[in-house]
């Protein structure tokens, strides 16, 4: 490990520690604290480790509920609808890809409707849940909690990150796709670490409380606050808004509209679709080979002068784990020095867990 890593191993021994001393079963902690490690194993820092001071005050304010499943409330094929009763995002989220995938594995397809979870973290997790099944997964998820970002045009932030992900097993001659994003031009949780820093961001990412371009994330955490743009503009707030109205209205019938909002309080709804592709192709036995056809016109490309070339979208994320296993997990300071409070609430050592 690189000096001021952190061994993935024992930084998710000390998650699953303070997880079980904050009522998780042990079965939950393990699942919790291993989703949260490899988010930041895979380089999306602002879903991992970090967000554990945030579930331990949802658990105080009784936005977050331990040891709560994946409940059914309808199993009608092609469709299923689940509520996670806001019980841990990466627990209901991975029973609730599960029973999906169950399900197109029966029938070809599942349209899931996931509804009422907390925070479900990084949703390329479920999208490689679907890949580990060789079924194809896509994902439109909704954000209920405080606005953030501003709709394309508006000077306010009316909508959330809303992610997307599109999740295809891998072929003969590349490795899964897994395209995994915000449609927020950057993640909340990155203003907070650069403000914490007192960095700037990069330019055309924030607009401030009057709508005016600002590279000064501390905006975001202000009253009245400025708002994170779309990515792409009208592009990425087209996406943003279709999250809200697939997964928050159609599906879970929670969008992100004021009278769903509580302070503190952040839920996720999905609408997901998990296809399986054999049954879906034109060509069962020769989609793969036309995938991968693509894959290595597109990835042939000559690169651009200053960039390394051409990847496929799950490719930085699988770069980023190999990195992680040979030199450790960077936490930004405000995290360890969050970890070391939380430990010393709930009576965890947290210097001996990581370095014993
Ligand atoms: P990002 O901007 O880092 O984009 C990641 C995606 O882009 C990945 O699919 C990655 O493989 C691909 N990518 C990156 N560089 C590439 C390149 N050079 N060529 C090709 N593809 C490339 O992600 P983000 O918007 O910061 O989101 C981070 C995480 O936050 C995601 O896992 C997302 O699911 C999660 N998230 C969750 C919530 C929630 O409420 N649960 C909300 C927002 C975001």
């Amino acid at each position: 490990m690189l000096p001021g890593r952190f061994d993935p191993q024992r930084l998710t021994a000390l998650v699953d520690a303070i997880l079980v001393r904050s009522g998780s079963t042990p079965e939950e902690a393990a699942i919790v604290a291993a989703n949260l490690v490899d988010a930041d194993a895979t380089g999306h820092a602002s879903h991992g480790v970090c967000q554990i001071p945030v579930y331990m005050r949802s658990l105080e304010l009784g936005h977050l509920q331990p040891n709560r499943h994946a409940r059914i409330l309808r199993d009608e094929a092609p469709f299923l609808v689940v509520d996670g009763d806001v019980g841990y995002g990466q627990v209901i989220g991975r029973e609730a890809t599960e029973l999906a995938i169950a399900r197109a594995q029966a029938g070809g397809a599942c349209i899931l409707t996931l509804r009422n979870a907390h925070h479900i973290g990084r949703v390329g997790a479920f999208g490689e849940q679907c890949i580990a099944a060789g079924l194809v997964g896509v994902f439109f998820v909704n954000v209920v909690s405080r606005p953030l970002a501003a709709p394309h045009g508006g000077a306010r932030p009316r909508l959330a990150t809303n992610p997307i992900c599109i999740a295809v097993p891998a072929t003969p001659r590349h490795g899964a796709f897994l395209l995994d994003f915000a449609t927020s031009a950057i993640a909340a949780n990155k203003c907070r670490v650069a403000a914490a820093r007192g960095e700037p961001v990069a330019e055309g990412l924030l607009i401030d409380e009057h709508g005016q371009p600002t590279r000064d994330p501390g905006t975001m955490f202000r009253d009245p606050t400025g708002a994170i743009l779309p990515f792409g503009g009208y592009k990425g707030y087209g996406l943003a808004l279709a999250c809200e109205i697939l997964a928050g209205a159609l599906g879970a019938a929670l969008p992100a509209v004021p009278e769903n909002l509580r302070p503190g309080r952040v839920v996720n709804n999905a609408l997901a679709f998990v296809i399986d592709p054999a049954r879906a192709a034109t060509d069962a036995d020769g989609w793969q080979g036309l995938a991968d056809a693509v894959l290595d016109y597109v990835t042939g490309t000559p690169a651009a002068p200053g960039s390394a070339g051409v990847l496929i979208p799950g490719v930085p994320e699988r770069h980023h784990r190999e990195k992680v296993a040979a030199q450790g997990i960077a936490l930004d300071p405000g995290t360890v020095q969050a970890l070391h409070r939380i430990g010393g609430e709930v009576g965890v050592d947290v210097d001996r867990v990581l370095c014993s």
